[in-house]
This record gives structure tokens, C-alpha cells and sequence, in this order.
């Protein structure tokens, strides 16, 4: 098992409903560690390469005006299978498909305002990592409770 980084954006409906605070410290409690993290606010262009697979379907001009409409909090969190572990913490796209417990189920109705983007593949997480941080932006930070969030067989 390798230690990941994967990028998270908390979208705008999660700032302006002031759940933050509560969606990092559910990543934190997991284990998982903050690696970068800033506010920015998302133009145009950055959110066409950002969701390049999505720019032919007709909700895109409604996900481009929602992304861009306010400030949202980009993330990288590390950890063992972080990308996995972390769209599993998300559930699905639609959240009233999600299951209780995880982000989407427990504050969303909405397909598109749905909280959280977490890369969905290792590969993305890294392309989608250089996208939202420079290098100096992120940190490699030993923590000292890390002997206590995984065996050290799981985090090679
Ligand atoms: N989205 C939408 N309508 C849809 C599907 C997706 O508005 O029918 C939005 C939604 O905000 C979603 C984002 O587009 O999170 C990216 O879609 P994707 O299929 O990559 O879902 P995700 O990986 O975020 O679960
Ligand atoms: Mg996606």
C-alpha cells in the first residue's frame, strides 16, 4: 500500500454554508494528512481543464457559473490509498444517492451542489495536484501521531 496525495475542492456551496471546518476535520479524524490548502476562487479556464470530460454535457454552462461563483478551498491530503480511501469518504455524484455517513450524504441533496471534488485515480490525483498547487505550496511535514494512523507495512 503506498502513501497518496489527491486533490480536494471543497466547491462553493460548501463555503457558503459554512461546513469547512466540519469536511477537513472528517478528513483529519480519518488519519488522513493536510499536505496544502488555500482558498481561491476557480475562473473559466481553469474549470474547463478542470472538468475537460464534462464540457459537452448540458449541465456544464450550469457547473461553470456554480464553481465560479464564489470562492472554494482547494486541499491535498496524504495517506495510504488516500485517493480511494477519499472518494469513498465522498459517495457518489448525486448525493441523494449517497450513503449516510459519508460527506455527500450527510450535507447534500444535489447532484451538482454536491460539497466535495476528489480526484477519482491515482493518475488524475497527480495531474489534478499540479493543476491547483505549485510545489512550494505543499508540504512534506512529519507528524507525530502518524505511528498511530496505520501500520508502517501500509504506508511504504
Ligand atoms: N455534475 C452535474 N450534473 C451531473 C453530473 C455531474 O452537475 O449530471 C457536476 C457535479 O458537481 C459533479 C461534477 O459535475 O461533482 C463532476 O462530475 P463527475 O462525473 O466527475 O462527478 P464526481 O467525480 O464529482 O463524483
Ligand atoms: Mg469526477
Amino acid at each position: 500500500m503506498a502513501v497518496e496525495q489527491t486533490l480536494i475542492l471543497l466547491k462553493p456551496d460548501c463555503v457558503q454554508r459554512g461546513l469547512v471546518g466540519k469536511v477537513v476535520a472528517r478528513l483529519e479524524e480519518r488519519g488522513l494528512q493536510l499536505s496544502g490548502l488555500k482558498m481561491m476562487h476557480l475562473n473559466k479556464a481553469k474549470c474547463d481543464e478542470h472538468y475537460a470530460h464534462l464540457t459537452a454535457k448540458p449541465f456544464y454552462p450550469g457547473l461553470v457559473s456554480f464553481m465560479t461563483s464564489s470562492p472554494i478551498v482547494a486541499m491535498v491530503v496524504s495517506g495510504p490509498e488516500a485517493v480511494k480511501v477519499v472518494r469513498d469518504m465522498c459517495g457518489p455524484t448525486n448525493a441523494r444517492n449517497a450513503a449516510p455517513g459519508t460527506i455527500r450524504g450527510d450535507f447534500s441533496l444535489s447532484t451538482q451542489y454536491n460539497i466535495i471534488h476528489a480526484s477519482d485515480s491515482l493518475e488524475t490525483a497527480v495531474k489534478e495536484v499540479a493543476r491547483f498547487f505549485h510545489k512550494e505550496e505543499l508540504f512534506a511535514w512529519e507528524r507525530k501521531m502518524d505511528a498511530l494512523t496505520a501500520a508502517p507495512d501500509e504506508k511504504k
